[in-house]
């Protein structure tokens, strides 16, 4: 049995409700990730109330749902789901066929048994069909459980891939957040293939302080959501754009190249600077506003931290260069510069 089906068993024997937060508790109380964990959890004993099982969660996932721990079990569990949902189908569909020949062959040792000329094969048939009829009747019932724990498990998964999108969405724009930008940056390394054709691009917006300052807080994020929107539109399915910050964020972009990240950038920069910012409702204009960029491409980096330095970089030369601009990392030129995290000139 993998871990998943065990943790969904004890749930069932103990009583507990297939609440995300309970799997979690579960798996990590199975785990033995935590001794003390462990120990509380089983001193709960059978039918444990929610708010007790709570009161573990609340002490041992202090970051709730942030915890590396957590999302770790997370992952794991939904992986091992997915497996077994996998397996329980294909199981199902054997066992489908199978029943299906053992009921053919059921009616036509029936039919012949009722034959007054095959009386003398009468005592094999009727063994033969006493014992398919038995073979059905579990079969049947193995039918139903594993349909059963199939509908369930998927549930189950369902329940987690929500929890998961909710935990990697930025509840302000709806964009993936900082989490999801992590793992995308941490993917590109994974392959030589993807190092050679990704890319990332960090921008900020430009005085967006003063931009607060003029029209209020409440403006300035109503602001950001719909400048993400104005962005997105302008990527492929295959880049991620993510808030990674308050007014600042990244995008990663596959399947590109130096020459077409660089209009990438370009044409969302141009979105920005002609999105208008005037209130439908009230007529009220709050004029525009514009973001700085910087681009690097994996390639010309070793791992995600130095691509990240890299693109910021080229990102804060373009503030010093008086931003609303894009600016490409050029490793001869910012790489070798002493002051490279010298604060930008205010323009
Ligand atoms: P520049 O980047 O061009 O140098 O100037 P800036 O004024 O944008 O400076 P900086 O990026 O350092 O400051 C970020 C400002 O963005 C500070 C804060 O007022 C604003 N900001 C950050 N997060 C949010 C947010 O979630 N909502 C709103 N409304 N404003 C935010
Ligand atoms: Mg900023
Ligand atoms: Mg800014």
């Amino acid at each position: 049995m993998n871990t998943a089906s065990i943790v969904v068993a004890t749930m069932h024997k103990r009583g507990i409700s297939g609440l995300p937060r309970n799997y979690e508790l579960v798996y990590e109380a199975l785990n033995k990730s935590n001794p003390n964990l462990t120990r509380e959890f089983a001193a709960l004993g059978s039918q444990p109330s929610q708010v007790d099982l709570d009161e573990i969660g609340k002490k041992y996932f202090a970051h709730h749902h942030h915890d590396g721990v957590v999302s770790n079990a997370q992952e794991k569990i939904s992986g091992e789901l997915d497996e077994l949902i996998g397996r329980l189908n294909k199981e199902n569909n054997t066992l489908q066929d199978y029943n299906k020949v053992l009921d053919d062959n059921a009616s036509r040792l029936d039919t012949m048994a009722r034959n007054p000329r095959n009386k003398d094969i009468l005592s094999i048939t009727d063994a033969l069909a006493q014992a398919t009829g038995d073979k059905i009747e579990n079969s049947k019932q193995i039918i139903d459980r594993v349909l059963l724990a199939t509908k369930e498990l998927a549930q189950v998964k369902e329940q987690l891939d929500e929890y998961k999108s909710i935990a990697n969405t930025d509840p302000l724009t709806r964009l993936p957040n900082r989490r999801a930008f992590d793992e995308a940056m941490s993917n590109i390394y994974d392959s030589n293939i993807s190092i050679s054709t990704s890319a990332l691009i960090l921008l900020d917006i430009d005085h967006f302080k003063q931009f607060n300052d003029t029209h209020g807080h409440p403006i300035g994020d109503r602001v950001l959501t719909v400048v993400a929107n104005a962005m997105s539109k302008e990527l492929r399915q295959d880049s991620l754009i993510a808030r990674t910050g308050g007014e600042e964020f990244g995008i990663v972009v596959s399947n590109t190249s130096p020459g077409s990240v660089e209009l990438v950038a370009e044409r969302i920069r141009m979105a920005v600077e002609k999105t208008s910012l005037k209130d439908r409702k009230s007529g009220m204009d709050f004029g525009k506003i514009t973001i700085s960029l910087g681009v690097c491409m994996a390639s010309q980096c070793d791992n995600a931290d130095q691509l990240y330095g890299a693109t910021d970089e080229a990102l804060y030369l373009s503030k010093n260069k008086g931003r609303n601009q894009v600016q490409v990392y050029d490793a001869e030129r910012m790489g070798k510069s002493s002051n490279k995290r010298a604060m930008y000139r205010d323009t």
